[in-house]
């Protein structure tokens, strides 16, 4: 039996800096229809298409983040870090899509010139690591790239959908002294092998300019385009294409509502549902119900390095939504 559009199971997830906005921004999430870590296993092939000999596991995690406080300031290593990546873990390079903002939310996305490791060492003592942070005042639409090695954070309520490697791999080296009130401790840093990741000679991390691909019949346009996926947002009223042939594609409506057509079929789309849509469904046609935004997420097609970390057991395909439950 051929796949068709599924859409993702949505994983909530308590964090103690969650905030309670992401009920308002998603349609109230129901039980998914398949198991769909296990359809990778199965059906691999319709999946993923032409690139099923390189990816044994899904290669994206995807997310909403709410952040009423600051995360942890951290960083996730690169492939230039092989000794810092547990064997069967991967590089972990991430975006964000600002889905909502506040006067006062932060995203801090690299190091200013001149930051040294010394430097950062010793504003940890001090409690002035900020200083050394770019720091970036979101608003809704903005789009920001965090290449492995870019010590990071956000928060002060701010809402983001976020895609990144499949990777569990995060040092943190600052807390911001957070107490967690499931534990009532401060969470443990690995402050070494945080300042050991970092790319200190970072460039192109930061607030990104869209690119304009398409005006009609959607306003299609590019913002992410790194080796582990291309991300564009979409924004049109009549019906355009999504998906490519023989290519997975990953669908995230932000704004409005519709359907994908496919063989004949209508699956409709909510605001804050992600939609797979499978190697074999190919290229199909979206139908806007009003002035709708989408996501559209794809794997590109050759891929440099970091695919021999892979691991052979199979990850959970999943959505992961965080939000805080009291607290
Ligand atoms: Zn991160």
């Amino acid at each position: 039996m051929p796949l068709y559009p599924l859409r993702f199971e949505p994983i909530y997830q308590y964090r103690l800096w969650g905030g309670r906005r992401l009920s308002n921004l998603l349609s109230t999430p129901l039980p998914g229809d398949e198991p769909i870590g296990e359809l990778m296993e199965e059906f691999r092939g319709q999946l993923m298409g032409k690139l099923a000999p390189r990816f044994r596991r899904f290669p994206l995690l995807l997310k909403f983040l709410d952040a009423h406080e600051l995360l942890s300031v951290q960083v996730h290593p690169s492939d230039a870090h092989p000794e810092l990546i547990p064997a069967g873990d991967t590089a972990k390079t991430e975006a964000w899509v600002v889905i909502d903002a506040e006067k006062g939310s932060h995203i801090y996305a690299g190091l200013r010139s001149g930051t040294t490791s010394g430097i950062l060492r010793q504003s940890l003592d001090d409690g002035t690591i900020a200083d050394h942070l770019v720091c970036i005042a979101p608003k809704a639409g903005d789009a920001v790239f965090i290449p492995a090695g870019t010590v990071h954070t956000l928060g002060d309520d701010v809402v983001v959908f976020e895609v990144q490697q499949n990777s569990d791999v995060t040092f943190r080296l600052y807390d911001w002294g957070h107490v967690d009130a499931k534990t009532g401790r401060l969470r443990p840093l690995q402050v070494d092998q945080a300042l050991a990741s970092i790319d200190f000679a970072d460039s192109n991390s930061g607030l990104v300019t869209p690119f304009v691909v398409t005006t009609a019949p959607v306003e299609r346009e590019r913002l992410f385009d790194c080796e582990h996926f291309l991300l564009w947002r979409l924004r049109g009223k009549s019906p355009f294409n999504v998906g490519a042939v023989e290519m997975p594609r990953v669908l995230v409506c932000i704004e409005g509502s519709g359907w994908i057509e496919s063989e004949g079929s209508a699956y409709g789309i909510e605001k804050g549902e992600v939609w797979l849509l499978p190697a074999v469904v190919g290229a199909c046609e979206f139908h806007p119900n009003n002035a709708v935004t989408l996501l559209e997420i794809a794997l590109p097609e050759s891929y440099k390095t970091g695919q021999q970390r892979e691991s052979q057991s199979g990850r959970k395909l999943q959505l992961r939504l965080h939000e805080a439950r009291g607290g």
